[in-house]
C-alpha cells in the first residue's frame, strides 16, 4: 500500500516535471523568449509590466525584476528584462523591441 502510494507520487512528480519542461520550451520558443524573437511593444514603459505579467515558466510562481537593460543588436536597440522566480529562483530573460508608431 505504502509502496504503491510512493510509486503514484513518483509518477505524478515525473508528469509535473515533463509539463514544466514543455512550458519552459514554449517560453523560449514564443515571442520575447529569445534575442532573435523579441516581442514588439509600442513603448518602453510596457517592458517591465509585460515581463512581470507572466508567471514563472517552470513552476508558475511570481517573477521579480532583476534588471532592465538596452542591448544593441544590429541597427535596432532591444530591451532585455531579467527576472527571477520568487518560488524556485529560476532566472529568465524576456526580449523586447520598442517600435514607436509615427504620428499621422
Ligand atoms: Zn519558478
Amino acid at each position: 500500500m505504502v509502496l504503491r502510494k510512493r510509486a503514484e507520487r513518483r509518477a505524478a512528480e515525473r508528469a509535473a516535471e515533463k509539463l514544466a519542461e514543455q512550458r519552459v520550451k514554449l517560453f523560449f520558443a514564443s515571442d520575447g523568449g529569445s534575442i532573435d524573437r523579441p516581442l514588439v511593444l509600442e513603448s518602453a514603459s510596457l517592458v517591465e509590466p509585460r515581463a512581470l505579467a507572466q508567471p514563472c515558466p517552470r513552476c508558475g510562481g511570481p517573477l521579480r525584476l532583476l534588471s532592465h537593460d538596452a542591448v544593441a543588436k544590429g541597427a535596432s536597440l532591444l530591451r532585455a528584462a531579467r527576472t527571477r522566480c520568487s518560488l524556485c529562483a529560476s532566472e529568465w530573460t524576456s526580449w523586447f523591441l520598442v517600435e514607436r508608431r509615427l504620428p499621422h
